[in-house]
């Protein structure tokens, strides 16, 4: 029997402590208050079990067992992204219905967080003496750009190897670069169109969108036969203010854009074409051109791909405009070969061009671990011994705390292929099997670390 099996035995403190974990609404794009609470949660359970504890400011923490020069560590976050509507259970109660576990964070990342302080007790439990310190690194600001692990590894050495159960099984050796940008004008200078509103997050892709538009009513004939033949669902209503358009697409991640179905994009692709793109400004021309409804940049003139992470994308995540405002944010995952600065010169000068500016909010360089760096056998053998076979090595466009850690460590797990787990949606989830299988697969890893 694998010692990843030992995990079983704290079965019910785990589904306990995850349900208290998950009950604090730890949304850290809305409550400071509320995300520092989850993380002191956590290390106050971690204190109860005996272990060192140590917080980093307000955003990060850990627990420590064992001695040794070197760390080994694994990463995970108590932050979660808001619930969003259409849930079929409260997303802030840890449920279990029809062999399914779901609760905001049960997969990202409060299930694999609880789990692996839970690895570190049964460590200590089995009288494991560690060959080096094995750490639990806790973050509470990884929704929001990850800068809780910029903090804290200012203050803390980096681990020798680390893991963060923050992404699929197999292990994750490669994660694209991420360039948030902001292209914005300093007035609106469309006559025609009003207000425009989509997205949140620009790290998705926006399923609603709004325009208010002036037209008459001839016009107004036209665009609806435009948006008939057109992709996504289209409401049209009149008001004292002109004609309200409502647009509905498919949200998804802003690393798979092509996954959803943009309705900023699709809506100002709409107007363009019934009202042509002088009339709705300098902002929604340059959209409607240089982004469009593509997702890999190639009208942008920045399309290119590598083999070992795929090919670039973007993602149109957030356009307002209205009386005094102006601005679009778009999400770019370029692969690891990618120059980011000729990236980014290339959107700046076709922007600017237009009379646009461009800032930088975000940049998150691209990891690449070697795949003979030690955690990546070690990991591979973890996942092995509990699964029969050996893991795949793969690539993503979505962004970890692998990426921090100057590429010593990578993203391994929770989620298994084939799985539905609805992270960053409605009823996020995990089959049960599946969920106590990654608990296994994590202690057997966290004890290979330790030798
Ligand atoms: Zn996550």
């Amino acid at each position: 029997m694998n010692f990843g099996n030992r995990i079983m035995n704290y079965k019910e403190d785990i589904l306990n402590d995850l349900g208290e974990l998950i009950a604090i609404k730890s949304v850290s794009c809305e409550n400071a208050a509320e995300t520092e609470k989850a993380l002191d949660y956590i290390l106050g359970r971690a204190k109860d079990m005996g272990f060192a504890v140590k917080k980093t400011g307000k955003v990060a923490g850990h627990a420590e067992y064992g001695s040794g020069e070197e760390i080994a560590a694994v990463l995970a976050h108590v932050d979660v992204v808001p619930s969003g509507d259409n849930w079929s259970i409260d997303p802030f109660t840890l449920t279990e219905k029809d062999g399914r576990l779901y609760g905001r964070g049960i997969v990202d990342d409060k299930g694999p967080a609880i789990i692996a302080l839970y690895c570190l007790k049964a460590l200590k439990d089995s009288g494991i003496i560690p060959k080096r310190r094995i750490r639990i690194i806790f973050g509470a600001a990884e929704e929001i750009g990850m800068n809780d692990m910029e903090t804290y590894f200012s203050e803390e050495e980096y681990p020798t190897m680390a893991f963060t159960p923050d992404s699929d099984y197999g292990i994750c050796v490669c994660e694209k670069g991420i360039m948030q940008l902001e292209i914005s004008s300093a007035t609106h200078d469309g006559t025609i169109l009003t207000e425009f509103q989509s997205g949140g997050a620009v790290n998705a892709v926006p399923s609603k969108a709004y325009a208010l538009v002036d037209c008459t009513e001839s016009e107004d004939n036209r665009l609806r036969r435009f948006a008939d033949a057109k992709p996504g669902e289209y409401d049209f209503i009149y008001t004292m203010d002109g004609l309200v358009i409502f647009a509905k697409g498919r949200a998804a991640h802003a690393s798979v854009p092509e996954q959803g179905l943009n309705s900023a994009a699709h809506l100002i692709r709409i107007l363009a074409d019934n009202f042509g793109e002088s009339v709705l400004g300098s902002l929604c021309g340059f959209i409607d051109n240089a982004i469009g409804t593509q997702t890999n940049g190639e009208a942008l003139g920045i399309a290119c791909c590598d083999e070992k992470s795929g090919a670039l994308t973007v993602n149109l995540g957030r356009v307002d405009i209205g009386e005094n405002i102006s601005r679009a944010l778009i999400d770019i995952r370029y692969p690891v070969s990618a120059d980011s600065s000729a990236i980014f010169e290339e959107i700046k000068k076709r922007a600017e061009s237009e009379g646009l500016q461009v800032k930088l909010m975000n940049h998150e360089p691209p990891l690449s671990a070697d795949s003979d760096c030690p955690i990546i056998s070690i990991l591979s053998d973890a996942y092995e011994s509990v699964i029969g076979v050996k893991p795949e090595l793969y690539s993503t466009g979505g962004g970890t705390y692998a990426r921090t850690l100057n590429n010593r460590g990578v993203a391994f797990g929770p989620a298994f292929p084939g799985d539905e787990t609805h992270i960053h949606d409605a009823d996020e989830g995990i089959s049960t099997e599946n969920f106590w299988k990654h608990a296994q697969i994590c202690l057997q890893a966290v004890k290979n670390m330790s030798e």
